[in-house]
């Protein structure tokens, strides 16, 4: 995969379309690398991929389900068979290190597995009824077209997890995914094509954010979307003008306790990992560590060490730790949110700079930011970078409130020996999921995943909350005359 260039098309009804302005996606850790030739679509032709999913939407609804859970099946055998080619794509497209790229095409073929299994799990509920000779029953039915709108960190596992899911429950599917990254989706519906899936139920559309979104959400009866805050808003405004059913999986501004207590080596690896692994880029990321004053300067000392040590470079030389920032806008809003701790006062104690490497790309070293405080702009928005800054606090009440002190609400953690504080962090804190004692980032596909509003909303992505989202509950009353 290497060196070559990916041509990539839409996938409509079927069948492969060249859209109307072509573009190319180069290398964040090697500029001078074309890795994909793209043409994005124009309104009429997202307008056919969601007539091509409806049309095909009956004929999916009531396919065979062994049949159905094969074919899930089969494709995530497929994307697990060709995880070093798509995790070298991704590495070279979005700048994950190449163990990482790997992991994630894999991730993507355990959701298929999951998903496949997930066709044949009952979906229904029979109920006594107060009436005598009748029974009640609730089934959950197909929601019907589903838009999936994907952003740039995963781009192969998002993907995957959202299509797969909504394909599990009978539903057709039309994805768009991040323009910075489409290579991997154009890798899947290749696959998904290979696997025989009938015409029209998979459907994938490469173009502008807000044109083409605005189509998939007028047209389909669900809209399952991942990306910042802000653009999920736009799309829950413009899914409220048809009362499209949405699931928004959105930013994070997740912060992570240490306590006085803390297994301190477990506790810096683990900050250490969530803050800078995958160059900051996971919604899940730790942003904001907050330290009890015990161990607060000495947690700064050990990571700041931390911090100067990782080896950052290519994403596919063997020995770097860390690859590049994804791309050109990430790679400037990082650099200008550490202009912004500098000048709120924060102390830069590492980190925080871009650097050279042998090839041109958008490298930078960790940041850490001690001497924070809650009030700071850093402190507050998500900067979805290698940036992390420290608050000291008195104790475990200040850390839960400086902890629950931001709007977004993804993810959180704490790093304590104490089974009382861990549980009281765990009830008290505001985020949709908590760890404890492991990194605020590193989540498992079944189980439900996501954050309370403005970090999400709709119902949880993945695990059992997915049928939640991918189906509609009937409930009907049968007069069956039998008492
Ligand atoms: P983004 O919001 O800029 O883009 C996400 C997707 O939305 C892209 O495909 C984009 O083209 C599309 N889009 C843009 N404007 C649109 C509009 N008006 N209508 C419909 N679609 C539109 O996000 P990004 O920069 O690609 O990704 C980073 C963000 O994603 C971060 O905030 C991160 O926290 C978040 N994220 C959240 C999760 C989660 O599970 N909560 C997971 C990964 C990433």
């Amino acid at each position: 995969m290497t060196g070559t260039i990916l041509q990539g098309q839409n996938f409509i009804d079927g069948g492969w379309r060249t859209g109307a302005v072509g573009f190319e996606t180069r290398n964040p850790s090697d500029l001078d690398e074309v890795v994909g030739a793209y043409s994005k679509v124009g309104a009429a032709e997202v307008d056919e991929a969601m007539a091509a999913a409806t049309r095909a939407l009956p004929g999916w609804r009531s396919f065979n389900m062994q049949a159905r859970a094969d074919l899930l099946r089969k494709a995530g055998d497929l994307l697990m068979a060709r995880a070093i080619e798509i995790g070298a794509l991704l590495s070279r497209e979005e700048g994950k290190t190449l163990p990482e790229g790997i992991g994630e095409a894999n991730r993507a073929g355990q959701c298929f597995h999951y998903f496949a299994a997930e066709v044949v799990r009952a979906q229904g509920e029979w109920y006594n009824s107060m009436r005598d000779g009748h029974n009640v029953i609730v089934t959950r039915e197909p929601v019907g077209v589903v838009a999936a709108i994907t952003p740039w960190n995963f781009p192969i596992a998002l993907p995957a997890w959202k299509v797969a899911g909504a394909l599990a429950f009978g539903n057709t599917v039309v994805l768009k995914p991040s323009s910075f990254v489409p290579g991997c989706a154009v890798l899947l519906a290749r696959i998904l094509e290979d696997v025989g899936l009938p015409q029209g139920v998979f459907n994938l559309v490469i173009g502008d954010g807000r044109a083409t979104g605005d189509v998939m959400i007028d047209r389909a009866q669900a809209v399952t979307f991942t990306g910042g805050t802000e653009t999920g808003r736009a799309v829950l405004r413009k899914a409220a003008e048809t009362m499209t059913k949405a699931q928004l999986e959105l930013g994070g501004k997740n912060a992570f306790v240490i306590l006085d207590d803390a297994d301190l080596d477990l506790a810096i690896e683990t900050a250490a990992n969530a803050a800078w692994v995958q160059t900051g880029q996971r919604c899940t990321a730790t942003e904001r560590l907050i330290v009890t004053r015990g161990v607060h300067d000495q947690v700064v000392e050990r990571l700041a060490a931390k911090a100067q040590g990782y080896r950052i470079g290519h994403a596919l030389d063997a020995d770097t730790q860390i690859g590049p920032v994804a791309n050109e806008k990430q790679f400037a809003e990082n650099l200008a949110f550490v202009e912004t701790g500098l000048r709120e006062g924060a102390e830069l104690v590492a980190g925080g700079v871009a650097v050279e490497r042998r090839t041109r790309g958008y490298y930078m070293t960790p940041a850490l930011f001690a001497r924070s405080t809650e009030a700071m702009h850093i402190n507050h928005h998500e900067s979805f970078g290698p940036i992390l800054s420290v608050i000291a606090v008195d104790d475990l009440d200040q850390a839960i409130d400086v902890a629950n002190g931001t709007e977004l609400a993804l993810s959180s953690g704490i790093a304590t020996t104490s089974l009382h504080s861990a549980e009281k962090f765990r009830r008290e804190s505001k985020a949709g999921m908590v760890m404890v004692n492991t990194p605020t980032a590193g989540l498992e596909y079944h189980v439900p995943l996501g954050g309370r509003s403005p970090s999400g909303f709709g119902p949880r992505e993945s695990g059992a909350s997915s049928a939640e989202f991918f189906t509609e509950s009937k409930t009907s009353y049968i007069n069956h005359g039998v008492n």
